[in-house]
């Protein structure tokens, strides 16, 4: 029986959970993680069908 929520590899971070950030590293600036927007730092989607 398949289950009915399916869960996938999030695209946008590969399921990493924090997709690499768009603006370049800075000297002097602290970067933190950015949880991925797509997945919520799962780094799976969760599609309810
Ligand atoms: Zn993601």
């Amino acid at each position: 029986m398949p289950p009915k929520i399916k869960e996938h590899t999030c695209p946008l971070c590969k399921g990493t959970g924090f997709p690499k950030s768009m603006e370049p590293a800075r000297p002097g600036r602290r970067i933190y993680p950015v949880k991925c927007e797509s997945c919520h730092g799962k780094g799976k989607i969760s599609e309810m069908s």
